[in-house]
Formats: C-alpha cells, structure tokens, sequence
C-alpha cells in the first residue's frame, strides 16, 4: 500500500489552546507526522509525495469565501494592532443568517467554530498538501489500487464546508469522498475517530450519494458537544444517510467492535463503491484525551473488521496525539487491514 505525505504539512505548529478555558500546549503538534510516518513504514507502506492538485478538489466540498478567508486571514491579522500572533476568534454569530462580516476579527468568529484551530503564516500551506495528501490516495485508489492512505496532517473532520475547528482546516476526508465520487456513484465515509465527524456529517448531511457513519465518545459530555447525536440522521434527500454511534465515556475494545459491526452492517445495505475511513487513532486507551479505551490490539481488529467490507478503501488520518504507541496504533490497524496484501 501507498502512502501519501509532504514535508509542508509538518510547517503548521499551532502554539494557543484553551482546555476547559485554561491554556494549555496545542496538543496538534508537528511531531505527531514523525510517528505516523514510522507506523506507516512499519506496517510495510512506502511514502510518496503527492502532486499540486490546485485549489478544483477542494472547492469542490468548500464554499469560496471560506477559502479566500483562510488564505489571506493570517495576513490581514497582521495589521491588527496589539493581535495575537495566531489567528483565534473571540466572538461568534449565534446564527449565521445575517450579514457577512467585512472585518478581519468579525470574519475570524464567522469561519472558526472554536479557539483550537489558530492560523499562523504556515497554516494555509499545510493545510493544502494535507488535502492534496487525501487527493493524491483517493486518485491512487479510483486508478486500481485496494487501498492508498494519506497521513493528513492538518486533520479535517471537524471542518464544515465554510467554518474550521478543533485542529481542522479543509476537511480531507470530504475531499477524498468527492474526488472518489467523480468514479463511484455511492461513496461511504466511516469515521472511527474518538471525537464525532460533525464538520463531514455538515458537508454531506443533505446528500443521498455520500453516506457518512462515525463512532465516537458521547458528546453529550464531550466536544463537539453540539452534534454527533444519534438522532442526528440527515435531512432532506439525505435523511437516512447518516448514522452516528456515540459510546460511554472509556468504552474498551469489545463495545467499539461491537459498534462497528453495526456501522459495517449500515454500510453493507448502502452498496458503495469506495469507502473513506477517517482514522483517528485517539480512541487508544493511553491517548492524552482519555475519551475511549481501545487498546493497539484492538486498532488491529478494527482494521480487520474494515478490510472485511471488501471496498477500495482510502484512509485519511485525522486525530491520534502524542503518546508512546502512536505509531505502533497505526501500524496494528494497517497491518489488519491487509496492507501487506495490498
Ligand atoms: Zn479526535
């Protein structure tokens, strides 16, 4: 199996994050690419750089205004007098039907859901090869391969078609669902990440052709807090085609299998095509969120439980943060997933 990386991706370093309004050290941090890259190569994977696939891929699942905003915000922060270094917003419409925001900080509370996406003079960069990452494995996969990874890093799926949070940019995941379904009529994107997929479930929730299932800790005590509800189904001609599992807090091995048959089971009765899965590995049990309690065996299992779909599959990391087995998690579900056969 292939996987998909630029050296770019690392440039991104967001220093600010408030946890439970307390600052502490952004836990999105370069070196998580440093592991996955030798869990990756572990697992038997060889690492290409992907092309400049332009700004088309991405538009296809972002609105312009968001894009133009996260190009150029970082800049326009600048002549902010006495601004903080990284863009953070620090206020929010309470609903987004009004006017558009001309000013610099207005539109910083427009497009960033939370404080734990701040913008340096690299985001913008990183966050475009980490979707051309996601570009490049989806191409791969609709070309013949079984399965191609992009190591995403910025991660996305907490990202809306026109707002950032939680360490998200451009949602790669929807990137990679939109550029399979130039080749597939039905495209599935299953999300075993510890935190809810709400920025992937926004972009396709009114939409019949993506179906989109995520696992994740409850978020009734837990972010995203405001989606990831299992009464949260779709809307529109996309009722029905979302599915959301939400498990207790420290949930182990056996009640996620079990969820995850379940997904399989939902995906299995869409018939797609292709399969995305969104890869969070911060769902182990030692992760420094402590949300879920999935051990690096179990990652293996997952992998197993997910090649027994039988799809194209294209995997796109998402969450995962430092911790000792990092790289050996992605390693448990590469090497489950049969990448030796790939
Ligand atoms: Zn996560």
């Amino acid at each position: 199996m292939k996987a998909f990386y630029a050296e770019e991706q690392k440039r991104h370093d967001p220093r600010a994050f408030l946890s439970s309004g307390a600052p502490q050290p952004n836990p999105e941090k370069p070196e998580r690419v440093e592991r996955l890259l030798a869990g990756a190569r572990s697992a038997g994977l060889t690492v290409e750089r992907p092309r400049n696939h332009g700004l088309g891929p991405i538009a296809a699942v972002h609105t312009p205004e968001y894009l133009d905003f996260l190009e150029h915000i970082f800049e326009r922060w600048q002549r902010i007098e006495g601004a903080s270094a990284e863009v953070i917003p620090n206020i929010h419409p309470i609903a987004r039907g009004g006017s558009y925001p001309a000013s610099a900080v207005g539109q910083a509370g427009y497009h960033m859901a939370d404080t734990a996406c701040p913008i340096s003079a690299e985001t913008w960069n990183s966050a475009l090869w980490s979707a051309w990452s996601a570009v490049e494995a989806a191409e791969a996969v609709t070309a013949g391969a079984p399965s191609a990874y992009a190591l995403c890093r910025p991660p996305g799926h907490h990202a809306f078609a026109d707002v950032a949070g939680g360490f998200c940019f451009i949602n790669n995941s929807a990137v990679a669902a939109q550029e399979l379904r130039k080749d597939a009529a039905r495209v599935a994107i299953l999300d075993v990440d510890l935190h809810h997929g709400n920025g992937t479930q926004g972009i396709f929730y009114a939409r019949p052709d993506v179906l989109t299932v995520s696992l994740h800790a409850d978020p009734v005590r837990f972010y995203p807090f405001f989606w990831g509800h299992a009464d949260e189904r779709g809307e529109g001609p996309g009722l029905g085609y979302n599915l959301n599992l939400p498990l207790p807090r420290k949930s182990g091995d056996a009640a996620f299998l079990e969820a995850l048959a379940t997904a399989c089971q939902r995906i299995r009765a869409f018939a797609p095509e292709a399969l995305v899965v969104a890869l969070g590995l911060d769902a182990f049990e030692g992760d420094p969120f402590g949300g879920l309690s999935v051990t690096t065996p179990g990652f293996s299992r997952i992998g197993e439980t997910i090649a027994g779909l039988g799809l194209p599959t294209v995997i796109v990391q998402e969450g995962g943060y430092l911790c000792d087995a990092l790289g050996d998690n992605l390693t448990a579900f590469l090497t489950g997933l049969g990448s030796s056969k790939a």
